[in-house]
């Protein structure tokens, strides 16, 4: 295939400094939760990165010294002669497939706590510190200075021995730069507080520094935001920031920039669309001649070739977009972008920094798993016999279980028992702020659409007869999972017998179903993630009046792993839902709704007419223990192979099902004795 001459400019080399780039994909430094802690796992992520076309791929935030530490959150670091060597594993991995790498050099300030080295926080100023962490910073004074700045010196030397090429000045997330430079932040009297001259003075040494130390081999980028927290929403930018620019404009070789608000910056889909920081952040290349690179979970080459022709970057900046599919730019070069997994802005990946776990993907299930379990992005190893599989139910699970088989080479049976393929998928996208989720099953029926090995038959509801008849070799059960209408899950440990009359009880597949209540409804959020909040808006739009009810203390508490929580809370009292935390739903009668407080046991009531429960899932599957009861009447050990994967084994995340749909067809036919044969990261100091 030939690529469009329209994505040609994507495929300009770019010079940086004294480095050349060999195009305009940037994979932008991003968090992964393995960082420090598993090494090799980043390494070999990273290189599958720049395998796949990415011409910069850049480290998360890396600690110059243990006077800078986020854990929990796991950052990388750059302390010692033994972190040379472990960042040595990446910059090798990305050097041999031809792009940069870069590592993003971090001082905490007060955005972090120190919990594992227990230094004290030195900081633009006493300060509480980051994360809510009852701790605070103390003030830096001229030695302090003096010594950061050879702590930053010292770790760019190392950078360039551990063979980067592009070193950062990181002056943005709140961190300890973007303190110095912030007007509000900033009450410093001396000569690095004050005026914008005082508060650029630091930034602007640590620039002329690092170039000095590292600047022959190595670009230097500074990380900053486009704008500050006096920017308003008719004035995003403020004069201060302009003139921070201004100073500062020709001192990197490449400017990265971001926005204030993070949560914004890697906003959700469903609050934020593709290229959002461009409203904020387009004037920077007027102030500049250095290359600019900026993030937006771009994902449409139209899109990004847009971005580059009106002057707004000269870098494609990506981490989402690159966690979904590292291949991205490869796609696109070899004239197959309808071939990009795109990413659907579920921040799924996010919640791997946010709870110190290696990061996931729910498009790209083999995100994490390059090193671990030696899965390719791209590449899947051929079927090992002429044996036939029937998948069952066309959900995350069953289309990534059909997708990934069908692409080893088996030929494939997926049956679908309703009129269409996506399982949740297609219910889900079709709630408010969800379409982009959509993605998850569009990708799939497009691949499998392609590969004349598979056959899909919809409207197909198998018994176990009729899945036994097909005479497939392994039958692979992937039929999902129903919400439940008890109350059982998390505040009730077992049915709770006092919610009815049944009629007016709802559940999330009720309204999927377009049963939905009138009148007042209140919704009991005892999952925790999106689903309630979400159900709360779409029945706010249908007109009715919502209660909004969860035994947590905040509104979709789980989704603070995706960095969702705040936006979702708010957009609840923008809508005029009343919000009562801290509550468990006991009793329904039909007309008034009884809740009790999770801390004091008191008791309040909530008229409602109906109920919709948002609490547990009960696993669909029945067929699997029909034909399970089957086969266990024909001789042992012959075929088919059964089993049962994604929400009909265990309800969980999109991204799990996926996973599991992805893992079944990895496995199948090989001896890998699961979970013994994973590698597990542990080790710090590489053979
Ligand atoms: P998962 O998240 O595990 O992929 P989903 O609930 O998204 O699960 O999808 C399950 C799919 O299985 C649904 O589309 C459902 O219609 C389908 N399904 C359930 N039972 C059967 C069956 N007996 N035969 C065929 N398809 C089924
Ligand atoms: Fe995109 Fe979700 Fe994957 Fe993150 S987890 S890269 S947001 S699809």
């Amino acid at each position: 295939m030939t690529r469009d001459p329209r994505y040609d400019v994507l495929f300009e080399p770019v010079r940086i400094g004294p480095v050349v780039a060999p195009n305009r994909f940037y994979q932008v430094p991003h968090c992964n939760g393995m960082g420090a802690l598993r090494p090799r796992m980043v390494a070999e992520m990273r290189g599958v990165k720049a395998e796949g076309g990415w011409g910069v791929v850049c480290t998360e935030y890396c600690s110059i010294h243990p006077s800078s530490d986020d854990l929990p959150q796991v950052y990388s670091s750059l302390w010692n002669q033994g972190d040379i060597k472990i960042h040595g594993l990446m910059t090798e991995k990305v050097h041999e497939h031809g792009a940069l790498a870069g590592v993003e050099l971090w001082v905490g300030g007060a955005g972090s706590s120190n919990l594992m080295t227990r230094e004290v926080i030195p900081a633009v100023g006493s300060m509480p510190t980051g994360r809510g962490h009852p701790f605070q910073s103390r003030p830096m004074d001229k030695k302090d200075i003096r010594e950061l700045r050879r702590w930053h010196r010292d770790a760019a030397l190392r950078a360039k021995e551990a063979g980067f090429d592009i070193v950062y000045v990181y002056a943005s997330h709140t961190y300890l730069l973007s303190q110095f430079l912030s007007p509000v932040h900033n009450q410093r009297t001396d000569e690095y507080g004050g005026s914008v001259e005082n508060r650029v003075r630091l930034i602007r040494e640590l620039i002329e520094e690092t170039k000095d130390a590292v600047g022959d081999t190595c670009a230097v980028a500074v990380r900053m935001s486009a704008n500050d927290e006096l920017g308003t929403a008719e004035q995003p930018v403020s004069e201060d920031r302009r003139e921070i620019f201004n100073i500062l404009a020709e001192l990197p070789d490449l400017w990265d920039i971001n926005i204030h608000s993070y949560k914004y910056e890697m906003g959700a889909s469903r609050f934020v669309q593709e290229g959002s920081l461009e409203k904020t952040m387009h004037y920077v290349k007027s102030i500049t001649s250095k290359p600019v690179v900026t993030v937006g979970r771009f994902t449409s080459p139209d899109t990004m070739v847009s971005q580059i022709r009106r002057g707004i970057v000269d870098f494609i900046g990506a981490a989402r977009p690159s966690i979904a599919d590292p291949f991205l730019p490869n796609k696109i070069k070899e004239g197959r972008p309808e071939d990009i997994r795109e990413c659907i802005g579920c921040n799924i990946c996010y919640s791997g920094d946010s709870l110190s776990v290696p990061i996931r993907c729910t498009q790209n299930p083999t995100m994490g798993e390059e090193w671990r379990r030696g899965w390719h992005p791209d590449r899947i190893h051929p079927k090992s016999s002429d044996a036939t599989v029937l998948v069952v139910g066309a959900g995350p699970a069953g289309l990534e279980a059909t997708r990934a088989l069908g692409q080893r080479g088996y030929k494939v049976m997926l049956a679908e028992a309703s009129t269409e393929l996506g399982g949740r998928i297609a219910q889900e996208r079709k709630l408010p702020g969800l379409a982009e989720w959509g993605r998850v099953a569009d990708h799939r029926v497009q691949q499998i659409e392609t590969m004349p090995n598979v056959d899909v038959f919809l409207d197909n509801n198998l018994d176990a007869d009729a899945a036994l008849s097909i005479g497939a070799d392994h039958i692979v059960v992937a039929t999902g999972s129903t919400w439940r209408a008890d109350g059982f899950g998390r505040y009730h440990a077992q049915p709770c017998p006092d919610l009815g009359p049944a009629d007016q009880i709802f559940t999330p597949n009720d309204i999927f179903k377009g049963r939905l209540p009138e009148g007042r409804a209140v919704v009991f959020d005892d999952d925790h993630y999106y689903m309630g909040a979400v159900l709360a808006e779409a029945l706010v739009a249908h007109g009715v009046e919502v209660c909004y009810v969860t035994p947590e203390n905040l509104v979709s508490a789980w989704g603070v792993n995706t960095a969702e929580q705040y936006l979702t809370q708010q957009r609840l009292v923008e809508l005029g839902v009343r919000i009562i935390t801290a509550h468990g739903l006991d009793v329904y009668d039909g007309s008034k709704a009884q809740l009790s407080c999770v801390y004091g046991g008191e008791t309040r009531t909530v008229e409602a007419d109906a109920v919709v429960l948002v609490t547990a899932r009960t696993p669909l599957d029945g067929l699997y223990r029909e034909i399970s009861g089957q086969l266990e009447l024909i001789e042992p050990g012959s075929v088919p192979t059964l089993r049962k994967i994604g929400d009909c084994d265990a309800p969980a995340i999109i991204a799990a099902a996926a996973y599991a749909g992805h893992r079944y067809a990895r496995e199948l036919e090989t001896d890998v004795a699961q979970p013994v044969d994973v590698r597990y990261d542990r080790l710090v100091d590489p053979d």
